[in-house]
């Protein structure tokens, strides 16, 4: 494991992950894959209740601040892990274990049009299905529905801090042995987002193309030059001592 402000990140390959993430998920091991991205990682280092969780995930480095970060901190990442990457990777070990999967989050257009691709496109076993505006401190209508679906994948894309905060305050109450955060992955599915091109996406400039389709995240982007500094000043600190 690499370690970055203090939270153990995976450092092997994408295929090793996901061999390892489907061996716990066979042995019925609960496991929680966050997507380690800045924003997140931000999140974790001022809400403690995100940082626990992050504690006793797989975080799985995804964001180019993350890399940078890591290789300020001398940590050495095989390579970079895209959650929406991994998320597909399961889809298609649905498809062919039959894996049940629950899609919780995006808005209600967005969620049928993502669970369509994932029924038609992956052949996934797309067990059940439930939009991400509701409060998840009352929700045990979801929570009862997720159980009687007996998904043992659980995608929650609500967004950053609500899917952590959701799978955090509800994970023991759960059946699953998955539980991700997907983020915006239901809105890329749905094909309302577009992914970067792939020679953008090698060159960690996915984060360009996604602040000029959408300038609504110029000001999130904030955040990368920010997780970075505290990242260098953080290395510096454990240096001094
Ligand atoms: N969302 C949701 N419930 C909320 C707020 C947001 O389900 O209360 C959804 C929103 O519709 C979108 C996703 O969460 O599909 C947030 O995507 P965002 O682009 O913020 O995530 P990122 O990919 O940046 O982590």
């Amino acid at each position: 494991m690499a370690e970055l402000l203090g939270f153990e990140i995976v450092d092997t390959s994408f295929k090793a992950y996901v061999t390892k993430l489907i061996k716990k998920y066979e042995e019925g091991i609960k496991t929680v894959v966050v997507s380690g991205n800045p924003e997140v990682l931000y999140t974790a280092l001022n809400d403690s209740e995100v940082k626990s969780l992050c504690i006793k995930s797989d975080i799985i480095p995804d964001g180019i601040g993350v890399i940078i970060s890591g290789k300020i901190a001398r940590q050495h990442f095989e390579e970079r892990i895209a959650g929406i990457d991994i998320m597909c990777s399961l889809l298609s070990y649905s498809r062919k274990s039959r894996a049940p999967i629950y899609m919780l989050g995006a808005k209600e257009s967005i969620l049928k049009r993502a669970v369509d691709v994932c029924r038609k496109k992956y052949d996934a076993d797309i067990v059940g299905c439930h939009n991400g505006y509701f409060d998840i401190d009352d929700c045990d209508d979801i929570i009862d529905d997720i159980n009687k679906s007996n998904a043992g994948i659980l995608f929650a894309a609500m967004g950053c801090p609500k899917q952590e905060l959701f799978i955090a305050r509800h994970m023991d109450k759960l059946n699953c042995s998955i539980f991700m955060g997907v983020g915006g992955s239901f809105d890329v599915l749905a094909g309302k987002v577009k992914r970067a091109p792939k020679w953008m996406i090698n060159c960690g400039m996915e984060w360009l193309y996604r602040a000029v389709r959408e300038p609504a995240r110029i000001l999130r982007l904030g955040v990368i030059p920010k997780f970075i500094l505290i990242s260098l000043m953080y290395d510096k600190r454990k240096k001094d001592r």
